[in-house]
């Protein structure tokens, strides 16, 4: 399976975790880590705290979805993630955005992942790596860019 994973970060040395997550991505069992989208730097939207570090990444699994949630639970838990409340900073957030072109709704797992469209630090690195990518049961991602221009985020170099 082709799925793709959104990486945030604004504890700590933010841009290393992210680095270090996707290698990490590239270990789970069954998987490999595809393609790297750069990493971006946004300002917090419905969260706090300093700019968040952005990526994404693409990555080829047989891990099952619920599966491969908890083995994203468990490298977040790997790098200090807590939850004090909702949005809270955080050392490291890994969130499943796409699991191939599947649409599930569980209690635990929503993917697409459900804020994905609003949100212009997932689209814009999303795109980068896959400009034609389709968010099952709403359309092409590039269609959703125009509406989160105003979000303060920017490109790495
Ligand atoms: P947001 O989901 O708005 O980006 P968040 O990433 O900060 O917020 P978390 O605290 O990381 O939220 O996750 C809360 C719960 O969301 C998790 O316990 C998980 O069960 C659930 N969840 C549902 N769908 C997904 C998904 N596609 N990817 C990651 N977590 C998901
Ligand atoms: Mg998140
Ligand atoms: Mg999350």
């Amino acid at each position: 399976m082709l799925a793709y994973i959104g990486i945030g970060a604004n504890l700590g040395d933010a841009s290393a975790t992210v680095r270090s997550a996707m290698t990490r991505l590239d270990s789970m069992t069954g998987s490999r880590l595809l393609t790297a989208s750069s990493l971006y730097s946004s300002t917090p939207i419905d969260s706090s705290g300093d700019d968040y570090i952005n990526a994404v990444a693409a990555i080829e699994t047989t891990l099952e979805a619920p599966a491969l949630l908890s083995c994203l639970q468990a490298i977040e838990q790997d790098f200090g993630r807590e939850r004090p409340y909702r949005n809270a900073p955080r050392t490291l957030d890994l969130d499943l955005l796409l699991y191939a072109d599947h649409c599930i709704l569980s209690e635990t797992l929503t993917v697409p992942h459900p804020r994905m469209s609003e949100r212009a630090f997932v689209l814009l690195p999303l795109l980068e790596i896959a400009p034609d990518i389709v968010i099952s049961g709403l359309g092409p991602a590039q269609a959703f860019v125009t509406a989160v221009a105003e979000q303060g985020i920017f490109r790495l170099p």
